[in-house]
């Protein structure tokens, strides 16, 4: 028997994919042999093409766009990944990686192409003051492995199920964003399988045209396969804030004031919609770090704050807890159904002189209808100065604010097509005062679009697709660059 028919035999018995046919464009599986087939190369994982497989990789957290894959690679290993980009360079297939699939507008599929699923790869190794990472690791094991030896990334996004290669793809913006940046700039080190099917390690000083494009870089130069990412102390317990506000102005009047002396570790915003005879509600989130005995001030914390007094909620938690606040209300939405129902979010960047109108024009006549029974309405800022990756756009002035209607097509609401037509029109009136999309939600947005969005930065990162991926067959689903042949 040779290598190749007892390899063929092996894999047959699981129906995995052997090859495939340029002829006729098709995976092979063991079970139907094709004459014309060109065996794939040896693989620790597999390549398989069942419904399953196949139909969870056409979809995501959105359920708004559907693109269904030829097949999908359970990568073994790194080398999987190069050899199978190696081959679908070959064969003119396109490959995206899928990390968590909580993309909300089929940003990570692809038709009839390659998915590679990144979550095989997902060990964690913490060292002295950083933690080397594969990217199919979730945000959530990366804190509990790093909470054991006493550190902690600086920056976590809200939910912690998302990929660290799926939050790096795209910035990672959170909390703590104003003393920290972006996910994206705790990163000192990045390994990436470029679209040329070559493995590259990159960072500030080593390749820096790689790494500028990979980070926040939507997947369309490489695959984040690994990245090394700087650690700090970590609390033990914090102390967490609700202030609630009359107003948006005096909201965002005092998260620009907490943001700019830096008095909390974190901080967001939330906006909550009018209830029975009650009109919105505007509550600022914050947190202060402290270990031990000693809890943090509270009168110097709250000093020459304008919220409403009596309506202040204060509780201490662990530190791992507060990352994880979303479980609890997270299983709850899995148990009502809400969370597995469309979800047309909207994302933008807006900047501080222009919020407080748009953000109050915005609400001003919005129904529980457009954001669903489980919509939420997040509202923090951050200082720009704090975020350094050219492909993270940011408005230009000194405060940001990130401004989100995380819409639910809950029953009786709008449908999700009127939802997706509602963040488009919102979206060109948040660009006409100034404001950028945070590319993570539901907003139809064209390649001219995106080339105005990136402005400065377009030269360098189309130089880095066309030297990276030169093929154009990486990750087409964020409609960025036109796909090649
Ligand atoms: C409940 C929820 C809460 C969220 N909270 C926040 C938040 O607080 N802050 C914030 O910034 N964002 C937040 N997001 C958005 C989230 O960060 C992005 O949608 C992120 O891309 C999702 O990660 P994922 O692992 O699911 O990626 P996927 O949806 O699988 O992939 C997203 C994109 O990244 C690409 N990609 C994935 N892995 C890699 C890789 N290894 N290399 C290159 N490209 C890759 C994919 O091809 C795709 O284009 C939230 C999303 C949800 C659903």
């Amino acid at each position: 028997m040779t290598w190749h028919s007892w390899r063929r035999a092996f894999l047959t018995a699981g129906a995995a994919v052997v090859g495939f046919d340029p002829s006729t464009r098709t995976w092979v599986t063991g079970a139907a042999q094709s004459q014309g087939m060109v065996d794939l190369p040896p693989l620790k994982g597999k390549v398989v093409t069942d419904p399953a497989s196949r139909g969870q990789a056409a979809d995501d957290f959105g359920h708004l766009v559907h693109r269904t894959p030829g097949a999908v690679l359970e990568p073994g290993a790194v080398s999987d990944i190069m050899l199978m980009m190696k081959y679908c360079r070959t064969h003119s297939l396109q490959v995206a990686a899928r990390g968590q699939g909580h993309a909300t507008f089929g940003q990570g599929q692809v038709a009839g192409g390659l998915i590679i699923d990144m979550t095989p790869l997902n060990a964690v190794e913490v060292r002295e003051d950083t933690a080397v990472v594969e990217a199919g690791a979730l945000w959530s094991s990366l804190a509990q492995a790093t909470l054991a030896h006493g550190l902690t990334p600086p920056v976590f996004t809200d939910y912690l199920e998302l990929s660290v290669g799926g939050t790096l793809a795209v910035g990672g913006l959170g909390g703590q964003t104003h003393h920290h940046g972006a996910q994206v700039d705790s990163v000192v080190e990045l390994e990436v399988v470029t679209g040329e099917a070559s493995l590259r390690r990159c960072s500030a000083q080593l390749r820096p045209d790689l790494f500028r494009a990979a980070l926040a870089g939507r997947g369309q130069c490489g695959i984040i396969t690994k990245a090394t990412m700087r650690l700090l102390p970590a609390p033990a317990t914090v102390r967490h804030y609700l202030l609630s506000y009359p107003s948006v102005a005096a909201l965002t009047a005092d998260q620009r004031r907490v943001v700019n002396d830096g008095r909390f570790a974190y901080v967001e915003g939330e906006l909550g919609l009018p209830t029975g005879s009650a009109g919105w509600s505007y509550q600022l989130e914050a947190v202060a770090f402290f270990n031990g005995t000693t809890p943090p001030d509270d009168a110097r914390l709250l000093d020459g704050l304008g919220d409403q007094p009596g309506d202040r909620q204060i509780q201490d938690m662990s530190y791992f807890d507060f990352l994880n606040r979303l479980a609890a209300g997270v299983a709850y939405l899995k148990s009502t159904g809400e969370w597995y129902r469309p979800h047309p979010w909207w994302n933008m960047l807006l900047p501080a002189s222009r919020t407080d109108a748009f953000v109050e024009a915005a609400i001003k006549d919005l129904a529980e209808t457009e954001v669903g029974a489980s919509g939420v309405v997040l509202l923090y800022p951050f200082p720009r100065a704090r975020l350094h990756l050219p492909l993270l756009r940011l408005p230009d002035e000194e405060t940001v604010f990130l401004f989100t209607l995380l819409r639910t097509a809950s029953p009786g609401a709008e449908s999700p097509q009127d939802m997706v037509e509602a963040n488009r029109s919102l979206y060109l009136r948040a660009q006409a005062v100034g404001g950028y999309q945070y590319p993570v939600g539901s907003i139809p947005t064209t390649p001219e679009e995106w080339r105005t969005h990136y402005g400065p930065a377009w030269a360098a990162f189309e130089a880095a697709h066309e030297r990276y991926d030169p093929d154009g067959i990486l990750t087409p689903g964020q409609g960025v660059f036109p796909p090649g042949p």
